[in-house]
């Protein structure tokens, strides 16, 4: 058995309630225990964008709150922190709290041991990792005690989910986020730079927001969907993969999870996870959750000329690729400015475009330039970059996955 994740029912962001399954599922697992007077412990949460917690692209701050009050019942500090995507400046980010309705929630609890991080500065680390030997760092974790990573469930265009594994990656400094992208290109060798962020910070504790997750086009632009859990553990493979079983996902959907399955770190299956809590995945299992892509989800395992030949044709079908909107698209050149490669240049709407907006710049995709990292999707404030999946792909996943 792969480690203890614990799952509580929750079914709305009422405090009381979020409180009550916050409260099972730490104590389940013991899960505040390392908690000591006067500790400083570093809540990493999600704060992908400005996005307004019903949105469901973020950690919502309700949760937080919950989070934050038992943390200060032990007698403990508690530090709140993320690097999204853009720049890693104080005004930034501040704005990012804002707009995730954390600085209202601090306010709210009006304790001078509860703050927003306020550190920006950038470390260096070496790392003996899978993909990881030299990075750089966001320096407020170096002032934590320890690290809880509080994270949201959502569909990921290129990881598959982004849960609590992915969710270290804002670990990373917003601006250098772009090279990390560009070194490790390859889905395997990026998942294994998620791999090695928890190996290195090791978080003490794990807990993901699924009251509501995020569906579709995510992990920023997706659908909001209502999934009704929290779950905690002390270990973010087994606790992803339970978060898989429930939006119906398994290893050959998630590349993080495979990558940790490959290194020994993970299960390969949820029957290898206990878990424990008032209900359970069959419960709560979302059936029909949208996936960003279905590209990663189809292998054929044992090698042999039929499989190879099998997986050659499943490649050619499931060929996906950012693609513009152009109707949705504002031009605000956000998906410009993240494009790691420089595959993207703004230029003028092509002259037949049946588009009223003559003078809006919209972006261009070099294609040969292009690595599929899925920036330009996962920053577009409007949803206006979507993921192009070969229609076949649906047809092969109906075959294969009876969806
Ligand atoms: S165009 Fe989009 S998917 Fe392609 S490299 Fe640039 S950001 Fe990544
Ligand atoms: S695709 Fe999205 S990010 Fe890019 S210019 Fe249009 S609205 Fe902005």
């Amino acid at each position: 058995m792969f480690d203890t994740v614990s799952l509580y029912k929750c079914t709305s962001y009422d405090y009381d309630i979020v409180y009550e399954a916050l409260d099972g599922a730490l104590s389940d697992i013991d899960g505040l225990s390392f908690v000591k007077p006067g500790m400083t412990v570093g809540l990493k949460t999600n704060l992908v964008a400005a996005m307004a917690p019903e949105k469901a692209g973020t950690t919502h701050p309700i949760l937080l709150k919950a989070l934050c009050q038992k943390l200060l019942a032990r007698g403990a500090k508690v530090v709140i922190g993320d690097s999204p995507g853009g720049i890693y400046t104080s005004a930034f980010v501040k704005n990012i709290y804002k707009g995730c309705g954390l600085t209202g929630m601090v306010e709210e609890l009006s304790n001078a041991s509860i703050k927003l991080n306020d550190d920006f500065s950038v470390k260096e680390a070496t790392f003996n990792g899978k993909s990881l030997k030299n990075f750089f760092y966001t320096g407020w974790l170096d002032n934590v005690d320890a690290i809880i990573n509080v994270s949201k469930l959502k569909s990921h265009a290129m990881m598959g989910m982004s849960c609590a594994v992915k969710n270290m990656f804002g670990t990373v400094p917003g601006a250098t986020k772009p090279e990390y992208h560009m070194r490790f290109s390859e889905e395997m060798a990026f998942a294994n730079v998620m791999v090695d962020l928890n190996e290195y910070f090791k978080p003490v504790l794990y807990v993901v927001d699924a009251i509501d997750g995020m569906e579709g086009n995510g992990p920023t632009a997706g659908e909001k969907r209502h999934i009704g859990a929290i779950l905690a553990s002390k270990k973010p493979y087994a606790l992803d993969m339970v978060c898989a079983d429930i939006i119906n996902m398994g290893i050959s959907d998630c590349q993080t999870l495979k990558a940790a399955y490959e290194r020994k770190l993970g299960p390969k299956t949820v029957s290898e996870v206990t878990v424990v809590g008032n209900t359970s995945p069959d419960l709560l299992r979302v059936h029909d959750f949208k996936r960003a892509t279905s590209h990663q989800s189809i292998t054929f395992e044992g090698g042999g000329f039929l499989n190879t030949v099998k997986s050659v044709l499943v490649k050619a079908v499931y060929i996906t690729k950012p693609i513009l909107n152009e109707s949705e698209c504002i031009g605000c050149k956000k998906c410009y400015e993240a494009c790691p490669a420089k595959a993207i240049t703004m230029a003028k709407l092509s002259a037949g475009s049946k588009d009223q907006r003559k003078a809006q710049l919209i972006p261009k995709i070099d294609r040969k330039k292009c690595i599929k990292c899925f920036c330009c999707q996962e920053f577009c404030p409007k949803g206006a970059m979507k993921v192009y999946e070969n229609p076949m792909a649906k047809l092969v996943h109906k075959i294969y996955r009876g969806r």
